[in-house]
C-alpha cells in the first residue's frame, strides 16, 4: 500500500491540467504570454502598502495587528466594505459581512456549507476555473446555467433529483467574468434571480472583477436587485462574494462575503474549523488602504488596463482571419476568442508557443470539457505595443492552422 492508496474519494477529482503543464514553458525568453490572469504587479499601489505596514507596527499598533482576531473579520474593514456595498445598492451592516482569505476561500467554504456528495451546483459554461475546483471536492454534479437556456425549472430539479441530490446554488460572476469577459445585462442577472427562485436555490455572486469597468455603464449587482425587492438582506437568497484581489493586490489574500446572517453565521463557524480567521495584520492593512486610495487607485487600474484591452480588441480586429469571433469586453483582464471548428485549443497552444506567443486554451473551463475551439487571451499583463505584436504572433499562428 502507499498513502495514496488511501486518499479520500473526494480527492480523485483534484487533478493538474494538461494545460497546467504547457505553461510550463513559458519560462522561455521573448514569449509574450497572454495567458496569465493576474494584476500587472507594476500597478501595485506599494507606497499606500508601506506606509500602511509600518503603522501597523507602531508601538501600541502591533500588539493588535500580530495578535489573533475575530472570525468574522476586522471591525473597521467590516464597517468600509458595508459603506463599499451601499455604493453598489445593497444596504447591509457589519454582522451580513465575513472576511475570508480571498474570494476563493469563501467558494471552498460555500461548497462545505451547501454541497452534499451528488448535489447539483449550477455553472456557466464555460466558467472559473478556480470555483470547478472548490465545488469540486464536495463531489457535486454540474449543470449548465445559460442565459437562453429555456429547459422549465422543474424538469432541471428533476434531472438533479434523479442524481440524487438537489440544486444547491447558481454560480455566476456577472461583471467582466472570467473566462469569457462577458457581462451580464440588466434582464440576465433578473433572470438568474428568478430561475433560483424557482428552483428554491441559492445565488453565489462571485464580483472579483466588478470594480474594473472600462466602458460602458456599472449594472446593479444581482443582489442589490434582490434587495431592491425585498429590502432586508436577511431575506435575500443571493451570495455576493468580493475581492480585493484585483483591485489592491492578491498577495494579501482578503476578500469578502455579504449575505443574510444564517448564511454568515454558518461561514463563521466553518471559518473558525478550517482557519480561524483572515490574517490579522493583512485586514489592517487593506483597511488603511482602501481608505485612503482605493477609488483614486481603482481610477488609475480602469485607465491603463482599458488602454490594454482597447490595444487587445483593435489588435484583433486588424489581425485575425475570418471565421475567428471574439466577446468584446467592458472590463475585467480577458478577452474569449472561438476558432472556427475544428481547431483545437490546445494543440494551437503547441504552435504558438513555438512562435513565442501563449494563451490558455479554453476546454479547461467547461465542467464537461467541451468546447476545444475557444481560447482565453488575458490583456493585464502586457503594455499596448506588446499587445500589439502578441497578436500579430498568434494571428500567423491560427491562419497557418486553417
Ligand atoms: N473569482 C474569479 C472569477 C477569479 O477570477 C478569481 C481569481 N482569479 C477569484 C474568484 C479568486 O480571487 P481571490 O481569491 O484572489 O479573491
Amino acid at each position: 500500500m502507499t498513502l495514496s492508496d488511501i486518499f479520500a474519494d473526494r480527492t480523485e477529482r483534484m487533478t493538474a491540467s494538461e494545460i497546467r503543464e504547457l505553461l510550463k514553458l513559458l519560462d522561455q525568453p521573448d514569449i509574450i504570454s497572454f495567458a496569465g490572469g493576474i494584476p500587472d504587479p507594476a500597478l501595485f499601489p506599494r507606497e499606500a502598502f508601506a506606509d500602511a505596514f509600518a503603522h501597523a507596527m507602531e508601538d501600541g499598533a502591533a500588539g493588535i495587528s500580530l495578535q489573533y482576531a475575530t472570525s468574522e473579520g476586522y471591525t473597521p474593514l467590516r464597517d468600509w466594505i458595508a459603506d463599499h456595498m451601499a455604493s453598489l445598492g445593497v444596504t447591509c451592516s457589519r454582522d451580513n459581512i465575513l472576511v475570508t482569505a480571498g474570494s476563493q476561500q469563501a467558494l471552498d467554504y460555500l461548497g462545505k456549507i451547501f454541497l452534499n456528495k451528488n448535489d447539483t451546483a449550477l455553472v456557466g459554461w464555460p466558467t472559473y476555473l478556480g470555483a470547478l475546483g472548490a465545488f469540486n471536492a464536495y463531489e457535486p454534479r454540474f449543470d449548465r446555467l445559460d442565459p437562453a437556456d429555456n429547459r422549465a425549472s422543474e424538469d432541471i430539479a428533476s434531472v438533479a433529483k434523479e442524481a440524487g441530490g438537489r440544486v444547491k446554488f447558481a454560480y455566476v460572476s456577472p461583471d467582466f467574468a472570467n473566462p469569457t469577459g462577458v457581462t451580464m445585462r440588466l434582464e440576465e442577472r433578473r433572470a438568474v434571480l428568478e430561475r433560483a427562485r424557482s428552483l428554491d436555490c441559492a445565488v453565489i455572486e462571485d464580483a472579483a472583477y466588478q470594480a474594473l469597468r472600462y466602458d460602458g455603464k456599472p449594472i446593479p449587482p444581482i443582489l442589490a436587485l434582490e434587495m431592491a425587492e425585498t429590502g432586508d438582506i436577511n431575506a435575500c437568497r443571493t451570495i455576493y462574494l468580493g475581492s480585493f484581489s484585483k483591485t489592491l493586490a492578491p498577495g494579501l489574500r482578503v476578500g469578502w462575503v455579504v449575505a443574510a446572517k444564517p448564511v454568515i453565521d454558518r461561514l463563521v463557524l466553518t471559518k473558525q474549523a478550517a482557519d480561524l480567521q483572515t490574517a490579522t495584520l493583512n485586514q489592517i492593512v487593506v483597511n488603511e488602504v482602501a481608505r485612503k486610495v482605493f477609488d483614486s487607485h481603482v481610477g488609475i487600474l480602469r485607465e491603463n488596463y482599458g488602454a490594454r484591452m482597447h490595444a487587445m480588441l483593435d489588435a484583433l480586429a486588424r489581425e485575425m482571419p475570418d471565421g475567428v469571433t471574439w466577446v468584446e469586453p467592458e472590463g475585467g483582464m480577458f478577452v474569449w476568442l472561438t476558432l472556427p471548428r475544428g481547431i483545437d485549443g490546445k494543440s494551437l497552444l503547441k504552435d504558438a508557443l513555438k512562435a513565442n506567443v501563449a494563451f490558455v486554451p479554453g476546454q479547461a473551463f467547461y465542467a464537461d470539457g467541451s468546447n476545444t475551439n475557444t481560447l482565453r487571451l488575458n490583456f493585464s499583463m502586457s503594455g499596448p505595443s506588446v499587445i500589439n505584436e502578441g497578436i500579430a504572433r498568434l494571428a500567423k499562428v491560427i491562419r497557418a492552422a486553417l
